[in-house]
Formats: C-alpha cells, sequence, structure tokens
C-alpha cells in the first residue's frame, strides 16, 4: 500500500526508510511535544470524554432510590395509653394502634434505641444518593399507627422499607433476627418475594457489619416470618423488621447502649438495603 501513495519527486520520502526516520524522531522528541501531537488531555472532546468518566464514577449508587425507615413506637406513646390502644385492622386480625415497645433493665427506652438507628441507617442511605423518608419526625411524639407506617411505605412507593426494633423477651435470649412477611390474601401478596430477598440481605449485612449473634430464642438462622403485624401485612412495598436483639439481655443490652454500636448497626443495614436495592 505505501507504494501507491509514492509519486514522482517523492521517491526519497517513499519505503520503509521514511517510517524507520520517523520513530526514530518521535522517539527523541520530549515527553510534552509527544503528548501535544497526540492531546487526548486538552482536545475539547478528550476532556468532555473525561468529565463523563468523572461523573460516572461519582454517581451515587442508589440515586434515584426511595428509602422508608420506621422507627418503631415512639417516646412518648407511654403518655398518651388511648390514643396508642384504639385497635386498628391488620387484615389478619384488629390490633392496637400502636405499643410504648421496651427498654433496657436501667431504662434506655426501645423507642429512643429505634430513632437513633434509624437516623444513622437514614444518614448512610442518604450518602450513597437514596432519598430516605422517617414514619415519624423526633423520639419526643405519640404513634403513628401501625397501619400509617405501612400507608407512608405505599404512598411514597418506597424501594425497600425497614421497621426498626428491638425485643423484650426472657433475660437469657439473645441475638437478632428479621421478620419478612407471609402470603395472607392480604396486601403485602405481591411483595412477599422481594421482601424475603430484602430480609436476607440484611440479615447477612448485620452479621457481617456488627457481629451479632442470630436470635436465640426466635426463627431460624436469624430469619422468621410473620403474618400477625400490620407493618407487614398492609405494605404493598417490599418490607421487612429488624429485631435488633433483646433489650432485657445484659450482652445486648451493653451493646444497644453504645453509640459506636449503633453506628455500626445503621451502616450496617443501610449496607443490606443498599445490597438489595443493587
Ligand atoms: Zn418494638
Amino acid at each position: 500500500m505505501a507504494v501507491a501513495l509514492c509519486g514522482l519527486g517523492a521517491a526519497t520520502a517513499c519505503g520503509g526508510t521514511q517510517g524507520a526516520d520517523a520513530q526514530g524522531a518521535a522517539a527523541e522528541s520530549p515527553a510534552g511535544s509527544r503528548a501535544d501531537a497526540h492531546t487526548p488531555a486538552t482536545s475539547p472532546a478528550a476532556a468532555e470524554l473525561e468529565q463523563a468518566e468523572r461523573a460516572e464514577v461519582a454517581k451515587k449508587p442508589l440515586a434515584g432510590k426511595v428509602v422508608v425507615l420506621d422507627p418503631g413506637h415512639n417516646g412518648a406513646n407511654y403518655k398518651h395509653p388511648k390514643i396508642i390502644n384504639r385497635l386498628v385492622d391488620v387484615h389478619t386480625q384488629k390490633k392496637a394502634c400502636d405499643t410504648t415497645g421496651t427498654s433496657t433493665n436501667d431504662g434506655y427506652s426501645e423507642a429512643a434505641f429505634n430513632w437513633d438507628v434509624a437516623n444513622r441507617a437514614a444518614k448512610a442511605l442518604r450518602a450513597a444518593g437514596a432519598t430516605v423518608k422517617l414514619t415519624r419526625p423526633s423520639n419526643d411524639g405519640v404513634g403513628p399507627c401501625i397501619t400509617e407506617r405501612a400507608a407512608i411505605g405505599n404512598k411514597v412507593k418506597a424501594d425497600a422499607a425497614v421497621s426498626i426494633h428491638a425485643d423484650g423477651a426472657g433475660a437469657s435470649a439473645h441475638g437478632f433476627h428479621v421478620i419478612m412477611p407471609k402470603k395472607i390474601n392480604g396486601p403485602v401478596d405481591p411483595v412477599v418475594a422481594d421482601s424475603r430477598r430484602l430480609g436476607i440481605d440484611i440479615r447477612d449485612a448485620i452479621r457481617a457489619g456488627t457481629n451479632l449473634p442470630y436470635s436465640t430464642y426466635i426463627g431460624r438462622q436469624g430469619l422468621d416470618f410473620r403474618s400477625d403485624l400490620g407493618g407487614l401485612n398492609l405494605s404493598t412495598v417490599p418490607k421487612v423488621f429488624v429485631e435488633c436483639g433483646n433489650m432485657r439481655n445484659p450482652s445486648d443490652a451493653a451493646k444497644f447502649k453504645d453509640p459506636k454500636f449503633r453506628q455500626r448497626l445503621g451502616v450496617a443495614l443501610a449496607k443490606g438495603i443498599e445490597k438489595y436495592l443493587g
């Protein structure tokens, strides 16, 4: 092909010799001038490409995802028995609108624990790009009812919803478990399978991120299925409950009272949700 390009009078520049010379010249030229010759970093097209690549890297993993976190109970529920004891329909039965929740033996309330962990998880999820909505604005109010807690996730069409709780069981019981919905011929049926995936991802992330043992008193391998929880039965979006442990167990309670542990737990919960949404 090179021969075809060589015309009369250009004979000395034709053939292999010219190519060899050009290579030699390029090899001897300073690095800067070689870069200029190729100009990948300075041409507008290259700069645009580089910017697009940077934007791709910066794009957050949960951008566009909506997560509802439901910190169980509320700090002032105990002051409003009439409100929280009102019976509501959770499809499989009638239940109290809400309950006070439990506490550690020395008075750290489950409502405060749930609120704290939810906010730590929310922060981690927002940092990953998610839109996060909590079902209550503070820990000094009452409610909302369990029916409303489910409705909040449904209304925003959450990609995932998680209720955060801790148990009040016998003192020797300990460890965490995740509760997933069962089919009930009701609102939750279409999302039972996705909720199971969400539950397993959260179970795995909490185990890996906190080293909490699986529950010794409920479920199998940290997983349980129930049809009596309004927050699950009425959910039309993938949803699980996390029972982080037993507040009446000295070992679990000591962990729950430690802000560093709650941070690990919140981050682990967020990671489980992120895995599911990925
Ligand atoms: Zn609870």
